[in-house]
């Protein structure tokens, strides 16, 4: 499960917050129009490896945050932390942290348009970090676990 996810600079997040704690199966984010809760899954997809154009923008440097009080931030930063966990048998929502599972995967954006990946804080890449979240059973090839905003109308529409 992911336990939170911190963002920094990230779109029209100034500074860094923290989303979280998550439940291990089911929270929801909500807020007005154009609040920031698609944001809140444009920071998973970031993480996750996605291209600039499925996070609405195109060139990750449209990711740092900008507004008139922060016109110059040179990165933003997203951090997901992930642990293993076993239920509680005789709970619905309690479960214990499997030791040593826990890790935090973080992606970088600069305004030169680069980005780089830190898996527990040491310098890593999309393919290693890939690699782990598949092993861990996250479909990234074929992307059914994120159902995005407009995704199951367009199917409805077919
Ligand atoms: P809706 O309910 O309409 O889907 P939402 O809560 O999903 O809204 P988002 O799309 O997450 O809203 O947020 C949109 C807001 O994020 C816009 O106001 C936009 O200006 C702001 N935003 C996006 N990128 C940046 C950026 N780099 N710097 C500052 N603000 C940004
Ligand atoms: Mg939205």
């Amino acid at each position: 499960m992911i336990s939170k996810m911190e963002l920094e600079n990230f779109k029209s997040y100034a500074g860094a917050i923290e989303v979280g704690p998550l439940h291990k199966r089911f929270s929801s984010v909500v807020g007005p129009n154009g609040s920031g809760k698609s944001n809140v899954i444009d920071a998973l997809l970031f993480v996750f490896g996605k291209r600039a154009k499925q996070l609405r923008l195109s060139k990750v440097s449209q990711l740092i945050h900008k507004s008139s009080g922060f016109p110059d931030l040179e990165y933003a930063r997203v951090s997901v932390y992930f642990q293993l966990i076993d239920d509680k048998e005789d709970s619905a929502d309690e479960f214990e942290i499997v030791h040593g599972s826990e890790f935090v995967v973080t992606r970088f954006a600069y305004a030169d348009n680069t980005s780089k990946y830190l898996l527990d804080g040491k310098i890593s890449n999309f393919n290693a970090i890939g690699q782990l979240l598949r092993n861990y059973g996250i479909d990234l090839d074929n992307n059914r676990f994120l159902i995005l905003q407009g995704e199951v109308e367009q199917i409805a529409m077919m």
